[in-house]
């Protein structure tokens, strides 16, 4: 199985995702965390796309499907593929089409998170990620279950994005409507789109994932 998670800056994606990957051995292709990855190695992608995100602007569709089509290339993604954070634009849609039917692959679903934009800026600036295994937290809503100690692996070390701020959620947001929500049509034509609730808490977005994954909603 095959699917996009599509929503704004923390809509909560990458938090389904992990979940998702846990939970069924699927595999989350965030492009977000690969071009953290590039700029952190310093590789020229990731030297070309550091302002760019900085900024909370999008990096070119050129880079992001390229990524992409090579992390498909990996056999795990067989397994079944949640792409979280792309496609993010309607060229990358249907770069994205071609990338999966080019490996005899196809989309399940898109499944919408719908949320309150009003309630992303306090979900984005309190987020915050285990620096050893990526699993995600917030201040307010997801605390480690041992204060200072991940659930997942035990670390103790975790981290924060720079671009996680206000502003540059704001331009982000900004993108996402401009750029991102425009794609929906393109996908409700195929018959792929399904919504859930994302204002609902962690456990009951996920419950109503599952759903759709379980052919029940
Ligand atoms: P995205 O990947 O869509 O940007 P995240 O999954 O990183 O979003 O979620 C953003 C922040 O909000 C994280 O700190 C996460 O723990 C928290 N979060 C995710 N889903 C929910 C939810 N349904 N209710 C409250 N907080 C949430
Ligand atoms: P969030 O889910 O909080 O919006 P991401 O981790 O998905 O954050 O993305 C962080 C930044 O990485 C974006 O603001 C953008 O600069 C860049 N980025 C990630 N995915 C894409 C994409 N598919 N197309 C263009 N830029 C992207
Ligand atoms: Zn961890």
């Amino acid at each position: 199985m095959n699917i996009i998670l599509l929503g704004p800056p923390g809509a909560g994606k990458g938090t389904q995702a992990k979940r998702l990957e846990q939970e069924r051995g699927m595999v989350q292709l965030s492009t977000g965390d690969m071009l953290r990855a590039a700029v952190k190695a310093g590789t020229p992608t990731g030297i070309q796309a550091k302002a760019v995100m900085d900024a909370g602007e999008l990096v070119s569709d050129a880079i992001v499907s390229g990524i992409i089509g090579e992390r498909l290339d990996m056999e795990d993604t067989l397994k079944g593929a949640i792409f979280d954070g792309y496609p993010r634009t309607a060229a990358q849609a249907e770069s994205l089409d071609v990338l999966l039917s080019e490996r005899g692959r196809q989309l399940d679903f898109v499944i919408e998170l719908e949320v309150n934009e009003d309630a992303l800026v306090e979900r984005v600036e309190g987020r915050f990620t285990c620096a050893n295994c990526g699993e995600g937290y917030h201040d307010k809503f997801k605390l480690p279950k041992v204060e200072g100690t991940c659930d997942v692996c035990g670390h103790h070390e975790f981290k924060r994005r720079p671009d996680d701020n206000a502003e540059t959620v704001r331009t982000r947001m900004a993108e996402y409507r401009a750029k991102t929500a425009p794609i929906l049509p393109f996908y409700e034509a195929k018959g792929l789109v399904k919504k859930v609730d994302g204002m609902a808490d962690i456990a009951e977005v996920g419950a109503q994932i599952d759903a759709i994954l379980d052919g029940k909603a």
